[in-house]
């Protein structure tokens, strides 16, 4: 059966010919590239082990990914014996209603930053459901209030200068905010403080999860991460089943390539989280809900993701490790940013998007405005052949499966 693709492709040409002549994006993506290129080429110089590395890894992804449903009833087991409680989350809908289940309505709840929150749209179906939402992550908190989406997988609000920062932060705050970077860290810092001591719910995606442990491995440099998933009295962590790998040791190889290939050397923060606060210091009884939080949920999502493993040309998309560094190659990308996208961005983003966030709709044009160059190849360190599984969208677009 093919599709009418008529209607998705115009809206998408539209948008894509504005972005690429939008002097901002290209302001702001020619220093992003720049700054990339030279940070990512001096950091694997400094750490020379991480090429190898990102082989083990590469290795150790495609063994999790064919060992997927083992992997997550062991990871679900673990978090349970740790007192959190595990849920499976077959599609878009129960993920969303599960998560709505434990929240309520009503409710604060400050957020970290989460690709798969974007392909949920967990944050708008939250604010429907009657609750007080923050992106607490900077960038994700300038696009909420621009009420625009994320351009970048790392860098969500890459498209947008320092001056139109200070533009929508005078409008929010209701004083003059400079377009002075500084100060436009200042003046959210001082905002969000109160929110996450006074939200009943911190929610947080993951990097990678260690199923023998339940171990969450979370990224983050600003520190958004360990205060809403620090301070407020319920933790939620949602996380695609592709991020399990079997232990703790390999969690943190699979952290580290991640880090080094998004351009750190090693982050600002790696939170460790397993499960609700606890303390044993009185008669060594052990007692759960000390500082942190006294609950701790985890929602692993499937949502397309087991059907993306089954599929033989398709399945090594679930190796990606979202560092961001294809982006930063991809030549449609640097003109056009996450316009070349639809919730998931670039060539990655096309069989993403095919697969878990918009089907081959919303897939099939971006398939056709991916060059097939390979660059994005020779950059990612687990190898995808983007282009050889654009290729098969392409054909099943036209022809069907
Ligand atoms: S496809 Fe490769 S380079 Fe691109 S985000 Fe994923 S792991 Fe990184």
């Amino acid at each position: 059966m093919t599709i009418d693709l008529r209607k998705d492709f115009v809206d998408y040409a539209k948008s894509l010919d504005k972005a690429s002549e939008d002097p901002n994006i290209k302001k702001a993506l020619t220093r992003a590239v720049s700054s990339y290129r030279s940070t990512v080429a001096e950091t694997l110089e400094r750490f020379p082990h991480t090429a190898e590395l990102a082989e083990e890894v590469r290795e150790l992804k495609s063994q999790s990914i064919a060992n997927l449903d083992k992997l997550l009833e062991q990871a679900m087991a673990s978090v349970e014996r740790n007192k959190g409680k595990a849920f499976y989350a077959k599609d878009h809908e129960s993920a969303l209603e599960i998560a709505l289940g434990i929240i309520g309505t009503n409710k604060t709840v400050v957020k970290g930053k989460s690709m798969l929150g974007e392909e949920l749209l967990l944050r708008e179906y939250l604010e429907e459901h009657g609750n007080e939402v923050w992106e607490t992550d900077l960038g994700e908190f300038i696009l909420q209030l621009r009420k625009d989406r994320p351009m970048h997988i790392v860098s969500p609000s890459i498209h947008v200068p320092r001056e139109q920062v200070a533009e929508v932060f005078s409008k929010f705050f209701g004083k003059e905010v400079p377009p002075d970077i500084a100060e436009e860290v200042k003046v959210v810092r001082e905002f969000m403080r109160e929110k996450y001591f006074t939200a009943e719910i911190g929610i947080s995606g993951a990097n990678v999860v260690a199923a023998d442990t339940g171990a969450m491995v979370i990224i983050e440099n600003e520190g958004n991460v360990r205060l809403s998933t620090g301070a407020p009295p319920v933790h939620i962590v949602i996380v695609g089943i592709e991020k399990i790998v079997p232990t703790f040791q390999e969690a943190m190889k699979v952290a580290e390539v991640t880090w080094r290939y998004a351009q750190y050397g090693i982050p600002g923060y790696v939170n460790i989280i397993s499960g609700p606060s606890k303390t044993g210091d009185i008669e060594k009884v052990t007692t759960y809900g000390a500082h942190g939080p006294k609950e701790f949920y985890v929602i692993f999502v499937d949502n397309g993701r087991s059907e993306m493993a089954k599929q033989e040309t398709f399945s090594e998309a679930l190796h990606c490790l979202r560092c961001g560094g294809c982006m930063y190659e991809c030549p449609v990308f640097q003109v056009t940013a996450g316009h070349f996208g639809h919730i998931y961005m670039g060539g990655i983003g096309t069989i993403w998007t095919a697969f878990v966030a918009g089907g081959m709709e919303k897939a099939a044009p971006m398939a056709y405005s991916c060059l097939r160059c390979g660059r994005c190849v020779e950059r990612c360190p687990m190898s995808i052949n983007v282009p050889a599984m654009v290729g098969e969208l392409r054909k099943r677009s036209i022809y069907g499966e």
